[in-house]
């Protein structure tokens, strides 16, 4: 899959891609703290277009094929997986996943057995009680309403047990490239820590990240904004130290003139 043009197939066993300088660390070592002077922001030629121009050039650079990181092999089981991923590592849901699946393997099978056998392949997870009882209503909801399909709008698919914006928003763009951005806490940090918005909410955020990103650039931003607060921009302790972004971001430039 190349960067211009991203691959339309669908469903598909998910890895993480992310390139290694020749130290193996997974971003490149641009500049280190030592070496940088407190200075005023660098303000990117062409304002909003020069800083998402700047970024993307970035991302690009460090991770050319970006993916999200839960494992599915179908769209029901890339529902179950972010399902279960609300407050919960994506290591962890990769882990829960292979036995659950084997087990539950549509969503017929969901919707058939109890809550109490959902939870017993779930419970290693964050709120297993909640997650099994969505999952069930969910299984149900398809099965009824939709024929065991998921739907594609993001309307339709918040009308299911346990898919709110964020969710259906993951869902519309790994699942079908629709031109979408899903917010999470990684997302709506790292963005406003870098200038990209100025929102106070979610859904603003999102809002000016639809607006502001090229479409070509759309369906890998949230990834990219994703593992870069992942890996790198971490909340308590960003790693700016190996970020090439010093130069753009707002945040460590207001951090180095205290
Ligand atoms: S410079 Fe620091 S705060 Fe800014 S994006 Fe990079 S890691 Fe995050």
């Amino acid at each position: 899959m190349n960067n211009e043009q991203p691959e339309r197939s669908g469903a598909r066993q998910s890895q993480l891609t992310i390139s290694n300088n020749s130290e193996g660390q997974p971003f490149p070592k641009f500049r280190t703290l030592e070496k940088l002077q407190p200075r005023e922001r660098k303000s990117p030629r062409g304002g909003f277009r020069g800083l998402y121009s700047t970024c993307i050039t970035y991302f690009r650079a460090t991770m050319p094929n970006p993916q999200c990181e839960l494992n599915f092999s179908n769209e029901f089981e890339l529902l179950v997986a972010v399902i279960l991923s609300a407050q919960c590592t994506d290591k962890r849901v990769n882990l829960i996943t292979p036995a659950l699946f084997h087990a539950l393997p549509t969503p017929e099978s969901f919707a058939n057995t109890t809550i109490e056998n959902i939870y017993s392949h779930i419970r290693s997870c964050s709120y297993p009680n909640n997650k099994a009882k969505l999952l069930h209503a969910a299984a149900k909801m398809l099965i009824e309403n939709y024929n065991g399909k998921l739907p594609q709008t993001l309307e339709e698919l918040q009308k299911l047990p346990g898919v709110g914006r964020k969710t259906a928003n993951v869902l519309c763009s790994v699942l079908w490239h629709q031109p979408t951005i899903a917010v999470d806490t990684h997302v709506f940090r790292v963005a406003n820590r870098i200038g990209l918005t100025n929102a106070k909410t979610v859904l603003e955020t999102e809002k000016q990240l639809l607006a502001r990103t090229p479409a070509d650039a759309l369906y890998f931003m949230h990834h990219w904004l994703i593992l870069h607060g992942r890996y790198c921009c971490m909340a308590r302790k960003p790693h700016c130290e190996r970020c090439g972004l010093t130069e753009v971001c707002g945040f460590f430039c207001k951090k180095q003139q205290k």
